[in-house]
């Protein structure tokens, strides 16, 4: 299968191969031509399938060759969950659009209006939002979604967590009903099937990663470590292997700043990424990890979200997350698009628990390893693991990063609200 074979036209081909791409993923070698037909599609893709281009590039092109039913009005409108990957989704169509003359606006929280406003005034094709702030232009009138013919729901299940779903449907409900709608998620669960229940029409499904599967590519260990020692044995592991792009994952933002600082102190470069850090300083730290002048990322889940790197070599969880599927997420940021990677875990005596359920999902048992010098006491008893403050009680607010707003479906829905406040809201 090659790109040529799906209906692309030249100008987006030749941005396609200009990217150095020859063959379609599994994603996009079935989802571009049902988008080209103009159906409603169902994806269950992860992060790292090459989803973005694989609604991307048909969506372009449908734009490209259709006349505009109102001139000047947006058609088409991506919702996504962060402003992360609200600017990755802009940039994709950006660069898959290069040879063509349609216009997009990345419109996200966390930043002043003025060029938004500016953008969108100025008439765009495209709108790749974040629900919280599209409805904030939306009650200013600088967005007018009357003229919306496809409608994307990017990371469904994330913006589901993230307590999005009153606005999600707010936001459909201002859309002309005669549209093309494409719903991907990682994951299909019951709320995902209602919310696309009434949304889609016909929808053809599509599923490429069985669901918790990790990419085979990604090879997989756990170190048995005590929980003081933690930090020595990831400076350790980091010096003495030369890991030079590391992702480390930890459970708090504190966490995560405290890390950052005594990697720092070891002469590791290293910064931390999430929602306490202006957009500002979360760009600029992702782009100096991407340049390799720093090494060491140190962020929390919904921080990483946006984070695209081709080739990412390692990943390391610090902590372990309280929901198995954040292990399948976390580690799915190495090894992508094929390329290989390993994900290690550092486990303490207080996380044998949360290793079982993840061993239990994944369905096999990860790789122990001790390192010499670093072997855990046996005497050291477990501690419960403390949950990070929600803030509970706080108003959501839109100005705040998506990754900091409150959840509502855990309280709207009546399930034990630990399920999400434990592991979404860091
Ligand atoms: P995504 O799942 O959309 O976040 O994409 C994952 C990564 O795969 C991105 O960095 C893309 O640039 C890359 N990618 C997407 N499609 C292809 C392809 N056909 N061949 C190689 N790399 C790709």
């Amino acid at each position: 299968m090659h790109f040529t074979d799906l209906g692309l036209s030249a100008d987006i081909l030749r941005a396609v191969t200009e990217q150095g791409y020859d063959t379609p993923t599994p994603i996009q070698a079935q989802a571009i031509p049902v988008v080209l037909a103009g159906r409603d599609l169902m994806a269950a893709a992860q992060t790292g399938t090459g989803k973005t281009a694989g609604f991307t590039l048909p969506i372009l092109q449908l734009l490209a060759t259709r006349a505009p039913v109102k001139r000047g009005k947006p058609r088409c409108l991506v919702l996504v969950p962060t402003r992360e990957l609200a600017v990755q989704v802009h940039e994709s169509v950006r660069t898959y659009g290069k040879h063509l003359h349609l216009k997009a606006a990345a419109i996200f929280g966390g930043v002043g209006m003025g060029n938004q406003l500016a953008a969108l005034r100025s008439g765009v094709d495209i709108i790749v939002a974040t629900p919280g702030r599209l409805l904030d232009h939306i009650e200013q009138r600088s967005a007018d979604l009357s003229a919306i013919e496809i409608l994307v729901l990017d990371e469904a299940d994330r913006m589901l967590d993230m307590g999005f779903i009153r606005d999600i449907r707010k936001i459909i409900g201002l859309l002309p009903k005669k549209k093309q709608t494409l719903l991907f998620s990682a994951t299909f669960s019951d709320e995902i099937r209602g919310l696309a229940t009434g949304l889609l029409d016909n929808p053809t499904s599509v599923e490429v990663a069985r669901r918790n599967a990790p990419a085979e590519a990604v090879a997989q260990a756990v170190y048995h470590v005590d929980r003081e020692r933690k930090k020595d044995l990831l400076i350790h592991l980091i010096t003495e292997h030369g890991w030079h792009q590391v992702l480390v994952f930890t459970r708090t933002k504190h966490g995560a700043d405290a890390l950052s600082d005594r990697l720092l102190k070891a002469g590791i470069h290293a910064a931390a990424l999430h929602g306490n850090k202006s957009q500002g300083q979360r760009q600029r730290a992702l782009d100096d990890f991407k340049k390799l002048k720093i090494h060491v990322l140190v962020a929390t889940d919904i921080a990483a979200r946006g984070i695209d790197i081709d080739e990412l070599p390692h990943v390391v969880n610090y902590e372990l997350p309280n929901i198995p599927e954040d292990y399948v997420h976390r580690i799915g940021r190495t090894g992508r698009a094929g390329s290989s990677g390993e994900a290690v875990s550092l486990v303490c005596v207080d996380e044998l628990k949360l290793l079982r359920d993840i061993e239990q999902v994944l369905k096999r048992s990860i790789e122990k390893r001790v390192v010499t010098g670093f072997e855990p006491d046996p005497r050291i008893k477990a501690e419960p693991i403390q949950k990070p403050r929600t803030g509970r009680g706080q108003a959501p607010n839109r100005n705040q990063p998506a990754g900091q707003r409150k959840p509502q479906t855990a309280a709207k829905s009546g399930k034990p609200a630990g399920h999400h406040f434990g592991s979404r809201h860091r």
